[in-house]
Protein backbone atom coordinates (compact mmCIF):
# COMPACT_ATOMS: atom_id res chain seq x y z
CA UNK A 1 0.00 0.00 0.00
CA UNK A 2 1.62 2.90 -1.18
CA UNK A 3 1.40 6.17 1.90
CA UNK A 4 -2.04 8.11 0.68
CA UNK A 5 -1.39 11.68 -0.26
CA UNK A 6 -3.97 14.58 1.11
CA UNK A 7 -5.03 17.93 0.91
CA UNK A 8 -5.07 21.07 3.06
CA UNK A 9 -8.49 22.55 3.51
CA UNK A 10 -12.47 21.81 3.80
CA UNK A 11 -13.38 20.80 0.17
CA UNK A 12 -10.77 17.86 0.27
CA UNK A 13 -12.38 16.46 2.96
CA UNK A 14 -15.87 16.98 1.36
CA UNK A 15 -14.90 15.35 -1.90
CA UNK A 16 -13.59 12.28 0.45
CA UNK A 17 -17.03 11.81 2.07
CA UNK A 18 -18.45 12.00 -1.77
CA UNK A 19 -16.15 9.58 -2.94
CA UNK A 20 -16.65 7.41 0.08
CA UNK A 21 -18.69 3.90 -0.17
CA UNK A 22 -19.35 3.55 3.30
CA UNK A 23 -20.73 7.27 3.79
CA UNK A 24 -24.30 5.99 4.02
CA UNK A 25 -23.48 4.06 7.18
CA UNK A 26 -23.43 6.62 9.93
CA UNK A 27 -26.96 7.30 9.02
CA UNK A 28 -27.77 4.31 10.90
CA UNK A 29 -26.52 5.74 14.51
CA UNK A 30 -27.79 8.05 16.45
CA UNK A 31 -24.75 10.99 16.82
CA UNK A 32 -25.16 13.08 19.63
CA UNK A 33 -26.28 16.53 19.53
CA UNK A 34 -24.41 19.93 21.16
CA UNK A 35 -26.53 22.08 23.52
CA UNK A 36 -26.92 23.95 20.77
CA UNK A 37 -29.12 21.08 18.84
CA UNK A 38 -25.74 20.80 16.12
CA UNK A 39 -24.41 16.81 15.21
CA UNK A 40 -21.22 16.47 17.46
CA UNK A 41 -17.55 15.45 16.53
CA UNK A 42 -18.07 12.28 18.40
CA UNK A 43 -14.08 10.90 18.47
CA UNK A 44 -14.71 8.24 21.24
CA UNK A 45 -15.91 5.12 19.57
CA UNK A 46 -12.72 3.31 21.19
CA UNK A 47 -14.57 4.08 24.63
CA UNK A 48 -18.07 3.49 24.05
CA UNK A 49 -19.32 3.04 20.29
CA UNK A 50 -22.56 5.34 19.18
CA UNK A 51 -25.97 3.71 19.22
CA UNK A 52 -27.29 2.01 15.87
CA UNK A 53 -30.41 3.13 15.41
CA UNK A 54 -31.79 -0.40 14.79
CA UNK A 55 -30.62 -1.30 18.81
CA UNK A 56 -34.14 -0.04 19.87
CA UNK A 57 -36.52 -2.04 17.62
CA UNK A 58 -34.09 -5.37 18.53
CA UNK A 59 -34.42 -4.22 22.06
CA UNK A 60 -38.32 -3.85 21.85
CA UNK A 61 -39.15 -6.98 20.21
CA UNK A 62 -37.67 -8.91 23.41
CA UNK A 63 -39.30 -6.51 25.60
CA UNK A 64 -42.54 -7.53 23.74
CA UNK A 65 -42.19 -11.23 23.87
CA UNK A 66 -41.21 -10.70 27.33
CA UNK A 67 -44.66 -9.04 28.10
CA UNK A 68 -46.70 -11.40 26.02
CA UNK A 69 -45.00 -14.49 26.60
CA UNK A 70 -43.17 -14.22 30.44
CA UNK A 71 -41.16 -17.57 30.92
CA UNK A 72 -42.44 -19.19 27.00
CA UNK A 73 -40.60 -16.86 25.74
CA UNK A 74 -37.30 -18.88 26.33
CA UNK A 75 -38.73 -21.04 23.57
CA UNK A 76 -41.88 -19.30 21.91
CA UNK A 77 -40.40 -15.75 21.47
CA UNK A 78 -39.46 -14.73 17.84
CA UNK A 79 -36.20 -15.32 18.94
CA UNK A 80 -36.15 -17.78 21.49
CA UNK A 81 -34.36 -16.76 24.45
CA UNK A 82 -32.70 -20.51 24.91
CA UNK A 83 -30.59 -20.65 22.18
CA UNK A 84 -30.43 -16.49 21.58
CA UNK A 85 -26.70 -15.93 22.24
CA UNK A 86 -26.06 -18.57 19.22
CA UNK A 87 -27.58 -15.82 17.08
CA UNK A 88 -24.34 -13.69 17.50
CA UNK A 89 -22.21 -16.67 17.07
CA UNK A 90 -21.49 -16.55 13.02
CA UNK A 91 -21.17 -12.46 12.67
CA UNK A 92 -18.67 -12.87 15.87
CA UNK A 93 -16.56 -15.63 14.28
CA UNK A 94 -16.18 -13.95 11.06
CA UNK A 95 -15.53 -10.52 12.51
CA UNK A 96 -12.34 -11.94 14.37
CA UNK A 97 -11.62 -15.05 11.96
CA UNK A 98 -12.75 -17.93 13.75
CA UNK A 99 -14.65 -21.01 13.36
CA UNK A 100 -17.82 -20.89 15.17
CA UNK A 101 -17.04 -23.56 17.92
CA UNK A 102 -14.06 -21.18 18.89
CA UNK A 103 -16.44 -18.18 19.85
CA UNK A 104 -18.80 -17.49 22.62
CA UNK A 105 -20.51 -14.14 23.70
CA UNK A 106 -21.05 -14.20 27.49
CA UNK A 107 -20.33 -11.91 30.84
CA UNK A 108 -18.00 -8.95 30.83
CA UNK A 109 -14.39 -8.66 29.12
CA UNK A 110 -12.53 -8.99 32.97
CA UNK A 111 -15.07 -12.31 34.30
CA UNK A 112 -14.09 -14.12 31.09
CA UNK A 113 -9.81 -12.92 31.31
CA UNK A 114 -10.45 -14.46 34.89
CA UNK A 115 -12.39 -17.37 33.84
CA UNK A 116 -9.87 -18.37 30.87
CA UNK A 117 -6.88 -17.55 33.52
CA UNK A 118 -8.60 -20.35 35.62
CA UNK A 119 -7.98 -22.12 33.00
CA UNK A 120 -5.03 -21.57 30.97
CA UNK A 121 -2.62 -20.01 33.86
CA UNK A 122 -1.16 -22.99 35.14
CA UNK A 123 1.70 -21.79 37.10
CA UNK A 124 4.67 -23.87 37.99
CA UNK A 125 8.08 -23.03 40.30
CA UNK A 126 9.27 -23.41 36.85
CA UNK A 127 7.16 -21.78 34.68
CA UNK A 128 5.22 -19.48 36.21
CA UNK A 129 5.71 -15.74 35.01
CA UNK A 130 2.93 -14.00 32.74
CA UNK A 131 4.30 -11.40 30.41
CA UNK A 132 2.39 -8.07 29.67
CA UNK A 133 2.82 -4.85 28.20
CA UNK A 134 3.59 -1.93 30.48
CA UNK A 135 0.73 0.45 30.91
CA UNK A 136 -1.93 -2.50 30.34
CA UNK A 137 -5.76 -1.55 30.97
CA UNK A 138 -5.75 -1.18 34.86
CA UNK A 139 -8.40 -4.02 34.60
CA UNK A 140 -5.84 -6.56 33.31
CA UNK A 141 -3.22 -5.49 35.74
CA UNK A 142 -5.48 -6.22 38.88
CA UNK A 143 -7.05 -9.15 37.13
CA UNK A 144 -3.43 -10.71 36.38
CA UNK A 145 -1.57 -10.01 39.78
CA UNK A 146 -4.72 -11.14 41.45
CA UNK A 147 -4.68 -14.59 39.66
CA UNK A 148 -0.85 -14.47 40.35
CA UNK A 149 -1.02 -14.24 44.35
CA UNK A 150 -4.71 -16.83 43.80
CA UNK A 151 -1.84 -19.34 43.30
CA UNK A 152 0.75 -18.01 45.95
CA UNK A 153 3.03 -16.09 43.40
CA UNK A 154 4.08 -12.66 43.80
CA UNK A 155 3.72 -10.38 40.90
CA UNK A 156 6.95 -8.55 41.96
CA UNK A 157 8.83 -12.00 40.53
CA UNK A 158 6.02 -13.61 38.56
CA UNK A 159 4.81 -10.32 36.29
CA UNK A 160 7.18 -9.07 33.43
CA UNK A 161 6.71 -6.01 32.05
CA UNK A 162 7.96 -5.22 28.40
CA UNK A 163 8.76 -1.76 28.46
CA UNK A 164 9.69 0.65 25.37
CA UNK A 165 13.20 2.24 24.57
CA UNK A 166 14.20 5.22 26.61
CA UNK A 167 12.39 8.30 24.75
CA UNK A 168 9.98 6.00 22.93
CA UNK A 169 6.54 5.42 23.86
CA UNK A 170 5.71 2.27 22.14
CA UNK A 171 7.35 -0.73 22.08
CA UNK A 172 9.71 -2.29 19.26
CA UNK A 173 8.18 -6.13 17.34
CA UNK A 174 12.26 -6.87 17.66
CA UNK A 175 12.44 -6.45 21.60
CA UNK A 176 9.01 -8.36 22.11
CA UNK A 177 10.87 -11.36 20.31
CA UNK A 178 13.68 -11.11 22.11
CA UNK A 179 11.78 -11.15 25.38
CA UNK A 180 10.21 -13.66 24.82
CA UNK A 181 13.78 -15.97 23.41
CA UNK A 182 15.38 -14.95 26.76
CA UNK A 183 13.06 -15.64 29.08
CA UNK A 184 10.05 -17.47 27.46
CA UNK A 185 10.77 -21.34 29.30
CA UNK A 186 10.23 -19.10 32.94
CA UNK A 187 6.90 -17.78 31.00
CA UNK A 188 3.27 -19.53 31.98
CA UNK A 189 1.26 -17.21 29.84
CA UNK A 190 2.08 -14.07 27.43
CA UNK A 191 -0.81 -11.86 27.20
CA UNK A 192 -1.13 -9.01 25.46
CA UNK A 193 -3.60 -6.24 24.05
CA UNK A 194 -4.36 -6.51 20.73
CA UNK A 195 -4.21 -2.44 20.42
CA UNK A 196 -2.88 -0.90 23.07
CA UNK A 197 -5.26 1.14 24.94
CA UNK A 198 -3.63 4.17 26.15
CA UNK A 199 -0.65 4.49 22.54
CA UNK A 200 -3.02 2.82 20.22
CA UNK A 201 0.04 0.61 19.26
CA UNK A 202 -1.56 -2.58 17.55
CA UNK A 203 0.90 -5.50 18.20
CA UNK A 204 1.82 -8.29 15.56
CA UNK A 205 -0.20 -10.90 17.23
CA UNK A 206 0.88 -14.00 14.38
CA UNK A 207 4.35 -13.09 15.22
CA UNK A 208 4.16 -13.36 19.27
CA UNK A 209 1.88 -16.24 19.15
CA UNK A 210 4.38 -18.02 17.42
CA UNK A 211 7.45 -16.60 19.34
CA UNK A 212 5.78 -17.79 22.48
CA UNK A 213 4.12 -20.80 21.32
CA UNK A 214 8.52 -21.66 20.19
CA UNK A 215 9.18 -21.29 24.16
CA UNK A 216 6.11 -23.20 24.99
CA UNK A 217 4.01 -20.47 26.92
CA UNK A 218 0.36 -20.33 26.49
CA UNK A 219 -0.60 -17.06 24.34
CA UNK A 220 -3.38 -14.92 24.61
CA UNK A 221 -4.98 -11.70 23.84
CA UNK A 222 -7.11 -8.73 25.11
CA UNK A 223 -8.87 -7.68 22.22
CA UNK A 224 -11.17 -4.76 23.98
CA UNK A 225 -9.27 -1.92 20.98
CA UNK A 226 -8.65 -4.37 18.27
CA UNK A 227 -12.54 -6.18 17.74
CA UNK A 228 -13.97 -4.16 15.25
CA UNK A 229 -11.24 -1.65 14.73
CA UNK A 230 -8.46 -3.81 12.98
CA UNK A 231 -9.19 -7.11 11.06
CA UNK A 232 -8.76 -10.28 13.23
CA UNK A 233 -7.87 -13.94 11.84
CA UNK A 234 -7.38 -15.46 15.74
CA UNK A 235 -7.79 -19.02 14.38
CA UNK A 236 -4.63 -18.89 11.72
CA UNK A 237 -3.03 -16.59 13.84
CA UNK A 238 -3.15 -19.69 16.65
CA UNK A 239 -3.40 -17.69 20.31
CA UNK A 240 -4.74 -20.23 23.07
CA UNK A 241 -7.49 -17.44 24.00
CA UNK A 242 -9.11 -13.98 23.69
CA UNK A 243 -11.25 -11.74 25.36
CA UNK A 244 -12.89 -8.51 24.28
CA UNK A 245 -15.67 -6.04 24.83
CA UNK A 246 -18.60 -5.49 23.09
CA UNK A 247 -19.23 -1.90 23.95
CA UNK A 248 -15.91 0.11 22.26
CA UNK A 249 -15.87 -0.29 18.70
CA UNK A 250 -18.33 -3.07 18.38
CA UNK A 251 -21.74 -0.42 19.45
CA UNK A 252 -22.71 -2.96 21.75
CA UNK A 253 -24.21 -0.39 24.28
CA UNK A 254 -22.97 0.52 27.55
CA UNK A 255 -21.42 -2.62 29.69
CA UNK A 256 -22.60 -4.71 26.92
CA UNK A 257 -22.26 -8.51 26.70
CA UNK A 258 -18.08 -9.41 26.05
CA UNK A 259 -16.61 -12.05 23.96
CA UNK A 260 -14.39 -14.79 24.56
CA UNK A 261 -12.29 -16.82 21.84
CA UNK A 262 -10.62 -20.63 22.65
CA UNK A 263 -8.46 -21.92 20.36
CA UNK A 264 -9.90 -25.30 18.34
CA UNK A 265 -7.04 -27.29 19.68
CA UNK A 266 -8.26 -27.00 23.13
CA UNK A 267 -12.11 -26.69 22.18
CA UNK A 268 -12.26 -30.83 23.40
CA UNK A 269 -9.55 -30.39 26.29
CA UNK A 270 -12.09 -32.05 29.07
CA UNK A 271 -9.39 -32.30 31.55
CA UNK A 272 -8.57 -28.40 31.88
CA UNK A 273 -9.63 -26.95 35.18
CA UNK A 274 -12.40 -24.57 34.81
CA UNK A 275 -15.18 -22.88 36.47
CA UNK A 276 -18.52 -24.67 35.51
CA UNK A 277 -21.81 -23.17 35.63
CA UNK A 278 -25.32 -24.69 33.94
CA UNK A 279 -25.05 -22.98 30.28
CA UNK A 280 -21.49 -24.62 29.50
CA UNK A 281 -23.57 -28.01 30.03
CA UNK A 282 -24.21 -30.26 26.98
CA UNK A 283 -27.10 -28.24 25.59
CA UNK A 284 -28.67 -31.46 24.88
CA UNK A 285 -28.77 -32.69 28.39
CA UNK A 286 -28.90 -28.71 30.31
CA UNK A 287 -32.89 -28.84 30.95
CA UNK A 288 -32.29 -32.73 32.34
CA UNK A 289 -30.93 -30.92 35.47
CA UNK A 290 -28.47 -33.69 36.53
CA UNK A 291 -25.66 -33.15 39.17
CA UNK A 292 -22.70 -33.63 36.91
CA UNK A 293 -21.19 -31.06 34.88
CA UNK A 294 -20.72 -32.54 31.09
CA UNK A 295 -19.08 -29.39 29.21
CA UNK A 296 -19.79 -28.62 25.55
CA UNK A 297 -16.94 -28.34 22.99
CA UNK A 298 -15.62 -25.23 22.78
CA UNK A 299 -15.85 -21.60 23.88
CA UNK A 300 -19.16 -22.48 24.83
CA UNK A 301 -18.04 -24.61 27.75
CA UNK A 302 -16.95 -21.75 29.22
CA UNK A 303 -20.30 -20.39 29.46
CA UNK A 304 -21.80 -19.79 33.13
CA UNK A 305 -25.19 -18.54 33.38
CA UNK A 306 -28.10 -17.60 31.00
CA UNK A 307 -27.11 -14.73 29.09
CA UNK A 308 -28.76 -11.29 28.96
CA UNK A 309 -31.13 -11.21 26.47
CA UNK A 310 -31.72 -7.05 26.79
CA UNK A 311 -27.74 -6.91 26.73
CA UNK A 312 -27.55 -8.61 23.79
CA UNK A 313 -30.58 -7.51 21.53
CA UNK A 314 -28.72 -4.35 20.70
CA UNK A 315 -25.04 -6.48 19.92
CA UNK A 316 -27.21 -8.23 17.33
CA UNK A 317 -28.28 -4.56 15.90
CA UNK A 318 -24.44 -3.53 15.68
CA UNK A 319 -23.34 -6.59 14.36
CA UNK A 320 -26.07 -6.79 11.46
CA UNK A 321 -24.69 -3.60 10.09
CA UNK A 322 -21.06 -5.08 10.69
CA UNK A 323 -21.66 -7.83 8.21
CA UNK A 324 -23.25 -5.39 6.12
CA UNK A 325 -20.02 -3.29 5.53
CA UNK A 326 -17.49 -5.82 6.21
CA UNK A 327 -14.69 -5.62 8.05
CA UNK A 328 -12.04 -5.33 5.05
CA UNK A 329 -14.07 -2.40 3.88
CA UNK A 330 -13.76 -0.58 7.31
CA UNK A 331 -10.37 -1.37 7.44
CA UNK A 332 -9.55 0.16 4.15
CA UNK A 333 -11.58 3.62 5.41
CA UNK A 334 -10.39 3.44 8.64
CA UNK A 335 -6.92 3.43 7.61
CA UNK A 336 -7.40 6.50 5.36
CA UNK A 337 -9.40 8.18 8.12
CA UNK A 338 -6.55 8.06 10.37
CA UNK A 339 -3.84 8.87 8.00
CA UNK A 340 -5.67 12.33 7.01
CA UNK A 341 -6.37 12.80 10.60
CA UNK A 342 -2.27 12.88 11.25
CA UNK A 343 -1.43 14.80 8.30
CA UNK A 344 -3.53 17.14 9.48
CA UNK A 345 -2.44 17.11 12.64
CA UNK A 346 1.29 17.44 11.81
CA UNK A 347 0.54 20.21 9.29
CA UNK A 348 -1.00 22.26 12.45
CA UNK A 349 2.12 20.89 14.95
CA UNK A 350 2.18 22.69 18.10
CA UNK A 351 2.96 21.87 21.22
CA UNK A 352 2.11 17.77 21.52
CA UNK A 353 2.96 14.59 19.54
CA UNK A 354 1.60 11.60 18.26
CA UNK A 355 2.46 8.80 20.54
CA UNK A 356 0.75 6.25 18.10
CA UNK A 357 3.17 4.25 15.42
CA UNK A 358 2.76 5.66 12.42
CA UNK A 359 2.68 2.60 10.41
CA UNK A 360 -0.80 1.75 9.47
CA UNK A 361 0.06 -1.82 10.32
CA UNK A 362 1.10 -0.89 13.88
CA UNK A 363 -2.03 1.18 14.47
CA UNK A 364 -6.41 0.97 14.61
CA UNK A 365 -8.01 4.20 14.43
CA UNK A 366 -7.14 5.63 17.46
CA UNK A 367 -4.50 8.41 17.71
CA UNK A 368 -2.96 9.16 21.15
CA UNK A 369 -1.82 12.46 21.06
CA UNK A 370 0.48 13.38 24.15
CA UNK A 371 -0.20 16.91 25.20
CA UNK A 372 2.14 18.86 27.58
CA UNK A 373 -0.91 21.02 29.22
CA UNK A 374 -2.97 18.83 30.86
CA UNK A 375 -6.73 17.77 30.40
CA UNK A 376 -8.23 21.28 30.44
CA UNK A 377 -7.81 21.26 26.49
CA UNK A 378 -10.01 17.93 26.40
CA UNK A 379 -12.49 19.99 28.59
CA UNK A 380 -12.99 22.99 26.50
CA UNK A 381 -12.98 20.65 23.19
CA UNK A 382 -15.51 18.57 24.88
CA UNK A 383 -17.47 22.14 25.59
CA UNK A 384 -17.54 22.95 21.74
CA UNK A 385 -18.62 19.54 21.01
CA UNK A 386 -15.97 17.31 20.05
CA UNK A 387 -15.92 14.39 22.04
CA UNK A 388 -12.60 12.73 22.51
CA UNK A 389 -10.98 11.50 26.23
CA UNK A 390 -8.38 12.06 28.72
CA UNK A 391 -5.92 9.18 29.91
CA UNK A 392 -3.58 10.13 32.84
CA UNK A 393 -1.07 11.40 32.51
CA UNK A 394 -0.55 12.87 29.81
CA UNK A 395 -2.97 11.58 26.64
CA UNK A 396 -5.71 12.92 24.34
CA UNK A 397 -7.33 9.97 22.63
CA UNK A 398 -9.29 10.48 19.75
CA UNK A 399 -10.75 7.82 16.69
CA UNK A 400 -11.73 8.33 13.85
CA UNK A 401 -14.75 5.30 13.63
CA UNK A 402 -14.88 4.45 9.37
CA UNK A 403 -18.69 3.02 10.60
CA UNK A 404 -20.05 7.03 11.58
CA UNK A 405 -17.09 9.41 10.90
CA UNK A 406 -16.67 11.03 8.43
CA UNK A 407 -13.19 13.53 6.43
CA UNK A 408 -15.26 15.93 7.55
CA UNK A 409 -15.19 15.42 11.58
CA UNK A 410 -11.84 14.72 11.02
CA UNK A 411 -11.33 18.19 9.73
CA UNK A 412 -13.27 19.72 11.84
CA UNK A 413 -11.76 18.19 14.80
CA UNK A 414 -8.54 19.21 13.63
CA UNK A 415 -9.61 22.77 13.55
CA UNK A 416 -10.96 23.00 16.74
CA UNK A 417 -7.81 20.84 17.97
CA UNK A 418 -5.87 23.64 16.93
CA UNK A 419 -7.73 26.42 17.59
CA UNK A 420 -7.96 25.60 21.01
CA UNK A 421 -4.53 24.80 21.62
CA UNK A 422 -2.70 27.71 22.39
C1 LIG B 1 -12.08 -1.35 28.10
C2 LIG B 1 -11.12 -2.34 28.64
C3 LIG B 1 -11.41 -3.11 29.76
C4 LIG B 1 -12.71 -2.92 30.54
O1 LIG B 1 -13.04 -4.06 31.23
P1 LIG B 1 -14.58 -4.43 31.56
O2 LIG B 1 -14.45 -5.74 32.23
O3 LIG B 1 -15.32 -4.45 30.27
O4 LIG B 1 -15.12 -3.35 32.44
C5 LIG B 1 -10.48 -4.05 30.18
N1 LIG B 1 -9.31 -4.22 29.51
C6 LIG B 1 -9.00 -3.49 28.41
C7 LIG B 1 -7.71 -3.72 27.70
C8 LIG B 1 -9.90 -2.53 27.96
O5 LIG B 1 -9.58 -1.78 26.90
Amino acid sequence: MSPPTFEIGEQYAATMDARDPLAHFRDRFHIPVTESGEEGIYLCGHSLGLQPKSAKTYLEQELKDWAGLGVEGHFHAKNPWMPYHKLLTEQTATLVGAEPVEVVVMNSLTVNLHLMMASFYRPSPKRHKILIERGAFPSDQYALKSQIRFHNYEPSTSLIELTPREGESCIRDEDIESLIDQEGESIALILLGGVNYATGQYFNIPEITRAGHRKGCIVACDLAHAVGNVPLRLHDWGPDFAVWCSYKYLNGGPGCVAGCFVHERHSQAWDLPRYAGWWGHDERTRFEMGPDFNPMAGAEGWQLSNPPILALAPLRASMEIFSEAGMQRLREKSVLLTAYMEFLLRDKAGKYSITTPCHPERRGAQLSIRLTEGRGLCDRLLAEGVIGDWREPDTYRVAAVPLYNSFRDVYRFVQHFSAAHS
